[in-house]
C-alpha cells in the first residue's frame, strides 16, 4: 500500500499552506546567506508585554502546571465573558465560553463538531488559507465566493443569497480580514444576517482597526443571530501572544458542549501557564493595544503610500489587521532583470524573493489573484527598505 493510500483521504487531498511554503523558501534562501526581509508572517513583531510574561512565570512558580478543565480555567472563562460583555455587548456568562489552544482550534473544533460529508461552508475570498482546508479536512465542501476590489473585498448580501443551498451549514466572516484588512461596518454586517445557517465570526483582528473606526461583530449587530453564531477571538494578535496558543469563543451551549467533547479527546485544556498569562492579558492594563494600533496605522500608511507609488501596483487603504493586499496586475506579462517571465502572482512573489530578497505571499493562495499580500508587521526602516527594493525591482522589469 502506498503512503498516500494509508492516509486519511481528506488529509491526503489537502494542500500544504502557501504561507508555510513561503516560509520554507525563505529558509532555503537564508541558508545560502541571503538577507531576506520577510513581509509574509502573520504575527505582530512586538514582544508579549512584560506583565503578561510575569503572570506566566508566577503561574509556574505557584505550581499551576497541571491539567485544567477542558473548556478552560474558570477565571479565564470569566475574563473572556467579561470581555465579550464589555467590548462586544454580548450577553454571555462564563458558561457560554470555551478556551482552546489558539483561535485556530476554536474554528477547527466548531467545524469538526458540526460538519458531515457533503455539507457546504461559504467562504468569502480572499480568505485566510486555513478556512477552506479545515472545511475539506472535515469532509465538507468550501463554497468560495469571490469578493473583488469593487466591493472592497467584502461579501455582498446578493452574493451570499446566491450561494446558499439546502446543504449550507456555515458562513465564515472575518473582519478585519486576513489577507485584505477589509473591515465590515455595522450596516454591512446587518445585511448579511441570514435566517438559517450557522455563522462563524472570526474577530481575531478586532483591536487592530484604524482611523478611529468602531469594531462590530455580527452577534452584537443582530442579537437574534446569537443562537447561531460562534464568535471567535483570542490573544494572539491583540497582545502579541501568537506562541502562547490561547483562543476563545462564545456561542450556543449545544455547540460549545460539542466542541468541548471533541477537545476532550484531542488536546484537553489549553496550556495552564498560557491560560494564566491570558488572564493577565484580558484583565490587566490595556495600553499595549492602543500603542500597537497606532504603530500599525503608521506602518500601513507608509506601506500603502509606497506600494501605490510603484508603477504597475495599486492598493486600497485597508481599515484593519496588518496586511496590505496590493494588485500586481501591471507586473504580469513582464520579464524580471534575471530573465523570468511573470505569468502569475506566484511568479511575482517568487521573483521578489529571489531577485530583491523580499518575502511576500501571492494573492491566489488566498483565493484571489493577481495580488500580493504584504504583512507590514516590521519596523518602519525595514519596511521602507523592503518597499524601496520592490520599487527598484519593478523599475527594472522589461516589457
Ligand atoms: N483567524 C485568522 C484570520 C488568522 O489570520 C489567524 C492567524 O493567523 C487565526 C485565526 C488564528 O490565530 P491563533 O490560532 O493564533 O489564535
Amino acid at each position: 500500500m502506498s503512503h498516500a493510500a494509508m492516509l486519511n483521504r481528506h488529509l491526503a487531498a489537502a494542500k500544504p499552506s502557501a504561507t508555510y511554503r513561503m516560509i520554507d523558501r525563505v529558509a532555503a534562501r537564508r541558508e545560502t546567506g541571503a538577507k531576506i526581509i520577510s513581509l509574509s508572517a502573520g504575527e505582530p513583531d512586538f514582544d508579549t508585554p512584560a506583565h503578561i510574561c510575569d503572570a506566566a512565570v508566577s503561574a509556574i512558580r505557584a505550581g499551576h502546571t497541571r491539567y485544567t478543565q477542558v473548556a478552560g480555567l474558570r477565571a479565564l472563562r470569566e475574563a473572556v465573558a467579561t470581555k465579550f460583555r464589555n467590548e462586544n455587548g454580548l450577553d454571555v456568562s462564563w458558561q457560554d465560553t470555551i478556551v482552546c489552544s489558539g483561535g485556530k482550534q476554536v474554528i477547527f473544533n466548531a467545524l469538526a463538531a458540526t460538519l458531515n460529508e457533503g455539507d457546504e461552508v461559504i467562504v468569502p475570498a480572499p480568505y485566510w488559507v486555513s478556512y477552506p482546508e479545515i472545511v475539506s479536512l472535515c469532509g465538507a465542501v468550501p463554497i468560495i465566493i469571490s469578493c473583488g476590489e469593487d466591493t472592497g473585498f467584502k461579501l455582498t448580501p446578493a452574493a451570499l443569497e446566491a450561494a446558499i443551498t439546502s446543504k449550507t451549514r456555515w458562513l465564515i466572516l472575518n473582519s478585519p480580514s486576513n489577507p485584505t484588512g477589509a473591515v465590515y461596518s455595522r450596516d454591512e454586517l446587518a445585511l448579511l444576517a441570514h435566517p438559517h445557517v450557522l455563522i462563524l465570526s472570526d474577530d481575531i483582528y478586532e483591536h487592530l482597526i484604524f482611523d478611529g473606526s468602531e469594531f462590530h461583530t455580527l452577534a452584537q449587530v443582530e442579537p437574534r443571530l446569537a443562537s447561531r453564531t460562534l464568535t471567535m477571538n483570542g490573544v494572539s494578535k491583540a497582545y502579541a501572544m501568537t506562541g502562547w496558543r490561547i483562543g476563545f469563543g462564545t456561542g450556543p451551549r449545544w455547540l460549545l458542549d460539542a466542541m468541548e467533547k471533541l477537545q476532550g479527546q484531542q488536546t484537553s485544556g489549553a496550556c495552564s501557564i498560557a491560560q494564566h498569562a491570558a488572564i493577565a492579558a484580558l484583565t490587566g492594563p490595556q495600553s499595549f493595544i492602543e500603542m500597537s494600533r497606532g504603530v500599525f496605522q503608521q506602518r500601513r500608511d507608509l506601506a500603502v503610500r509606497m506600494l501605490n507609488e510603484t508603477p504597475g501596483m495599486h492598493c486600497n487603504t485597508p481599515g484593519g489587521a496588518f496586511y496590505a493586499f496590493a494588485s500586481c496586475a501591471g507586473l504580469i506579462g513582464r520579464t524580471t532583470p534575471a530573465g523570468k517571465f511573470l505569468e502569475t502572482d506566484e511568479d511575482v512573489a517568487i521573483a521578489l524573493l529571489e531577485e530583491c530578497n523580499v518575502a511576500v505571499v501571492h494573492g491566489s493562495a488566498f483565493g484571489l489573484g493577481p495580488y500580493i499580500r504584504f504583512a507590514y508587521a516590521l519596523d518602519t526602516d525595514t519596511l521602507q527598505g523592503a518597499c524601496g527594493a520592490i520599487r527598484r525591482f519593478v523599475d527594472r522589469l522589461k516589457n
